[in-house]
């Protein structure tokens, strides 16, 4: 083929391979549809590259009718271990070999560890958003939180609320009967204190307002929608903490009027930095640098 002045074009430069790609490098990998806008990869990598490991973490599109196969290709690919994503972290519950007590309790997996080719599955969300609440150094130790949602991340944030010493969680969701099934199965754990299940409404008690020392939005909320269920910001107290487990580069629709008051708010870029840090070290038994996976999420997010 002639190039465009009628010359026969150069050989092409030899393809650029990173030089941690090799015939021994391992795989690790995160399962999700939609799953084009993870930012696991970036984190993983960045982990592998600053300890020098000879493994890579990609993004697999697995579509729900495909989760069980891609599980089960995990032990023949030697694939290390897998990350699961939305939709997919109740349905992998009984397609894998055994269950950490925390997957156990949240219903979810969001993490395959390969044990020698017999798959583990573990939950590190609710570790993660702990991880990420110490650091911030939020108080919640005897006092009330508000948990809004009951999905898993309304699952990890009322066990990470209990951790953190919590005295009374009060769940607030759109769908009672989902909450209460929730609350039925967390109250099974013994570190679980007071669980109460309110609707939405509760976003507007005064009583309970006056005194929540923490509000988790743990819904999709703000995605789905163009605005926030309405909550009575200013009710709260002046100290209370503000936490969206939903992650982006602007502040969100729930932590906005949070931030316009001058309240301490904080998005989940933290609990994703956490559980991706349990992970990492859950795959390879050994923990990233500190801090490293936050700061390449912040960086991705245009918030360095
Ligand atoms: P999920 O299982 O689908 O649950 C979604 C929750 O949002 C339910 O409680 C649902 O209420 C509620 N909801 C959705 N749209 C609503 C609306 N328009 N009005 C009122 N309630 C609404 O999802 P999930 O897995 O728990 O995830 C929830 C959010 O947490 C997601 O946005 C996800 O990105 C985020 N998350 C972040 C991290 C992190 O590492 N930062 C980890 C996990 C999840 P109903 O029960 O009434 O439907």
């Amino acid at each position: 083929m002639k190039g465009k002045a009628g010359k026969t074009p150069r050989a092409a430069k030899p393809l650029s391979i990173p030089p941690a790609i090799s015939g021994r490098t391992r795989i690790a990998a995160v399962f999700g549809d939609p799953v084009e806008h993870s930012l696991s990869p970036a984190m993983h990598n960045a982990a592998y590259a600053a300890l020098g490991l000879d493994r890579a973490y990609v993004a697999f599109h697995v579509m729900s009718h495909a989760l069980a196969d891609a599980i089960g290709a995990i032990p023949a690919l030697g694939i290390i271990g897998v990350n699961l994503t939305v939709p997919h972290k109740e349905a992998a519950v009984p397609m894998v070999r055994a269950l950490s007590d925390e997957a156990k309790l949240l219903g979810a997996v969001n993490c395959i560890v390969n044990r020698g080719g017999e798959l583990f599955g573990d939950n590190s969300d609710a570790r993660g958003l702990e991880r990420d609440l110490r650091a911030r150094r939020v108080n919640i130790r005897g006092k009330t939180a508000i948990v809004i949602g009951a999905g898993g991340a309304g699952a990890a944030a009322i066990l990470a609320c209990s951790r953190l010493g919590a005295n009374e969680i009060i769940l607030a969701n759109r769908t009672r009967e989902r909450a209460e099934a929730l609350a039925e199965r967390l109250r099974a754990s013994p570190e679980m204190p007071a669980l109460a299940v309110r609707g939405l409404d509760a976003l507007n008690d005064r009583a309970l307002l006056s005194e929540v020392a923490a509000i988790i939005n743990a819904t999709s909320m703000g995605l789905t929608t163009d605005r926030f269920a309405k909550l009575d910001y200013a009710l709260t107290p002046a100290n209370c903490f503000f936490y969206d487990t939903v992650y982006s580069a602007e502040p969100t629709a729930f932590l906005k009027p949070a931030i316009a008051l001058g309240r301490r708010y904080a998005d989940g870029a933290g609990m994703l930095a956490g559980q991706g840090e349990i992970a990492f070290e859950l795959f390879n038994g050994v923990a990233p640098p500190r801090g490293l996976m936050m700061r390449v999420l912040m960086e991705r997010l245009g918030r360095a």
